[in-house]
C-alpha cells in the first residue's frame, strides 16, 4: 500500500518496542518537532504524523489492532491512504491534521437527463438535419415558481436534518467510530420542508409537461454519436439546474455511398470499351453531378479521388474525400455482330480468344 509509512518507523522504534520505549521515542521527537520549537512547516506535518503514530501505539488495544490489520510486513492490505486516514479510522474523523475530508454536499438538485434517439439518413448525417422531438419532461411549476409551497407560503427548514440536507451516520468498527454522511430522508437532501404543499405540483416544484424540443443536428455526425442538448432535460428541484437531453444518433446505410470517417467510397462501373478508349463521365456525387475524366486504358481497380467531396468535418472546417473505385465491366450477352467484332479485334491483336482457345498466361505479383 503506497502512501502510508509504518507507525513504528515514524517513531523510530522496532516492532517489539516496549510501551516505555515508545513513550521515550515520542517525547524525544515531540521536543524536536513541536511547532513552538521549529518554524519549518515540514516539521509540523512530521509532528502530526508522530503524534498520530504515538496515539495509536501507546494504546494497547489500538496497537493490537494496528499490528493485526495495518502493521508493516503484513499482507499490505491496509485500507488507508495515509496517516490521516488511519487516524480518522481510529478516532472517528476527529481533529488530526489539516486533511479532513469535506462532507459531501447534496443540496443541488440537478434535474435528470433525458435520453432519446433519432434516425438520420446518410445525407442528413453528412449535411445536417433539423429534428423536432416530442419530450415528456418535468418543468418548473408555474403556480409556485418551483418552491413546492402553496401560494402565499414558503418552504421552511427541514426539522429532521436542521436544513443541512444530510444526516450523520455513526458506525462503530474495529478501528473505532467512523462517521459518514448521507442525504436526509425526510427532505431528500434539499434541507427544506414544505408544510403547505402547492396544489399543482404536490410540493415537488415541478410538473410533467409534453414539450417539443428542436434539435439542429450539425453536419458531419456519425452513427452512434450522442448529441447533448444542454438544459433540455428535466427541471431541477429546489433551485437545481436542469438536466440535459442526450440524443443518440442512428445513421442508416446508403445504398451507394459507404462512409469511413469523413471519407466516402463508391464503385464506378465503366463499360470495357469506355475504359479502353476513355470518356468524360457525369457522375452523381454527394454534391450533385460531377464530371469524372476517364483516361484511355483505365484499368479495373483504379481509384479516382475527388478531394473535399466527402462528409464535412464535425465542428470544424473542411471535408473528407470521395473515392471512386473503377470497375471495368466485361460485356456479356453479346449478339452475333458484337461477337464477330470482338473476334476480329482479338485476331488483330494476336490474342487467341474463345471457349476452346488454349492460351499461356503469366502471373504477376499483386501490387
Ligand atoms: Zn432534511
Ligand atoms: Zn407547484
Amino acid at each position: 500500500m503506497a502512501g502510508i509509512r509504518d507507525l513504528y518507523q515514524i517513531l523510530g522504534v522496532s516492532n517489539d518496542a516496549s510501551a516505555e520505549d515508545i513513550r521515550k521515542a515520542y517525547r524525544q521527537l515531540a521536543r524536536e518537532l513541536h511547532p513552538d520549537v521549529s518554524a519549518d512547516p515540514s516539521t509540523e506535518v512530521r509532528f502530526k504524523e508522530v503524534t498520530a503514530a504515538y496515539e495509536i501505539l501507546s494504546d494497547p488495544a489500538k496497537r493490537q489492532q494496528y499490528d493485526r490489520y495495518g502493521g508493516s510486513g503484513g499482507s499490505g492490505e491496509m485500507p488507508f491512504g495515509d496517516v490521516a486516514d488511519l487516524f480518522e479510522a481510529f478516532f472517528g474523523g476527529g481533529g488530526f491534521g489539516t486533511r479532513r475530508r469535506p462532507a459531501r454536499r447534496t443540496r443541488t438538485h440537478r434535474g435528470d437527463d433525458i435520453f432519446a434517439a433519432a434516425s438520420l439518413t446518410f445525407h442528413e448525417a453528412a449535411f445536417g438535419a433539423h429534428r423536432e422531438l416530442q419530450v415528456e419532461r418535468m418543468r418548473i411549476c408555474e403556480r409556485c415558481t418551483g418552491t413546492g409551497a402553496a401560494p402565499g407560503s414558503m418552504p421552511t427548514r427541514c426539522r429532521t436534518c436542521g436544513g443541512s440536507g444530510q444526516m450523520q451516520d455513526v458506525r462503530r468498527s474495529i478501528f473505532g467510530t467512523v462517521m459518514t454522511a448521507h442525504p436526509c430522508i425526510a427532505c431528500e437532501g434539499t434541507g427544506e420542508e414544505i408544510v403547505d404543499r402547492c396544489p399543482d405540483c404536490g410540493g415537488d416544484g415541478r410538473v410533467p409537461r409534453s414539450d417539443v424540443v428542436t434539435v439542429e443536428v450539425p453536419p458531419g455526425v456519425s452513427d452512434g454519436l450522442e448529441l447533448r442538448v444542454q438544459s433540455a432535460g428535466h427541471a431541477g428541484r429546489a433551485g437545481g439546474s436542469p438536466g440535459d437531453l442526450y440524443l443518440s444518433l442512428q445513421v442508416s446505410d446508403d445504398p451507394i455511398f459507404e462512409r469511413r470517417g469523413q471519407d466516402v467510397f463508391a464503385v464506378l462501373e465503366v463499360p470495357m470499351v469506355q475504359a479502353s478508349l476513355g470518356a468524360q463521365l457525369d457522375v452523381e456525387t454527394l454534391d450533385g453531378v460531377e464530371r469524372v475524366e476517364l483516361d484511355p486504358g483505365t484499368e479495373s481497380g483504379t481509384v479516382v479521388r475527388l478531394r473535399g467531396q466527402g462528409v464535412p468535418n464535425l465542428g470544424r472546417r473542411g471535408r473528407g474525400d470521395l473515392f471512386l473505385t473503377i470497375q471495368v465491366q466485361t460485356p456479356k450477352d453479346l449478339n452475333k455482330v458484337e461477337r464477330e467484332l470482338l473476334e476480329e479485334l482479338a485476331k488483330l491483336r494476336g490474342e487467341a480468344a474463345g471457349k476452346r482457345a488454349v492460351v499461356r498466361a503469366a502471373l504477376r505479383r499483386p501490387s
